[in-house]
């Protein structure tokens, strides 16, 4: 059985002071659109779960989801989205850096790129910053069923050469539609509760 499945939810979040006991936690982020609502709903096999948006950038705080009693999934607010009020964003910047910073029972982070614009600035920020934790980060080439099999390809071996210089850094293909990666998913978060 997937270890994602079960997952429920149990806070949200807007203020750091107010994150729940600590338990293992498996974090999601990425840049806004690029597929982490529709990702999580996708591993947990559930619908609605997180909520898939048409209008990016609407997900302004962290909201937990417990697996069992021993872990959370976190979906972390979505990073790079214009249209959002200076004072909105900076308070964003604040409570995902320093949660990504702080939290000891982080134990990785899954980043969602859309395959078809991987790397973007913001996600490079993203991997130096986490990078340097020396946690692991794992990062889902989402919507992968936008390209052709061969597309995929290149741009996984792209994706890798460049950051070939990050050993704590891994990354595989992805597809919510087609449901593509999920059990690559699950083995990789699989080893690192186990570890
Ligand atoms: P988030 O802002 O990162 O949470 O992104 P969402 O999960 O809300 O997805 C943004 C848009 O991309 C929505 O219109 C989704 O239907 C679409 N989308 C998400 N995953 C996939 C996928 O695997 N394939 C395709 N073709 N579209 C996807």
């Amino acid at each position: 059985m997937s270890i994602f499945q079960n997952a429920r939810f149990y806070t949200t979040v807007n203020h750091l002071k107010d994150l729940p006991p600590t338990r293992a936690e498996i974090a999601f982020v990425g840049r806004s659109n690029a597929g982490k609502s529709s990702a999580i709903n996708t591993l947990c096999n559930r619908t609605r779960l997180a909520f898939v948006s048409k209008t990016p950038g609407r997900t302004q705080h962290i909201n937990f989801f417990e697996l069992g009693d021993a872990c959370f999934l976190v979906d972390l607010p979505g990073y790079g989205y214009a249209e959002v009020p200076e004072a909105i964003r900076t308070h964003w910047v604040e409570l995902l850096g320093r949660y990504l910073q702080t939290r000891q029972s982080l134990i990785g982070l899954l980043l969602i790129m859309d395959i078809r614009h991987p790397l973007r600035e913001l996600d490079w920020k993203m991997v130096e910053f986490f990078g340097a934790t020396g946690r692991p980060l794992h990062i889902l080439l989402s919507k992968a069923d936008k390209l052709s099999r061969q597309e995929q390809m290149k741009t996984l071996a792209a994706v890798k050469r460049e950051l070939s210089a990050y050993p704590s850094v891994s990354v595989q293909l992805f597809s919510s539609l087609k449901k593509q990666g999920t059990e690559e998913v699950e083995k990789v978060v699989g080893h690192w509760l186990a570890t």
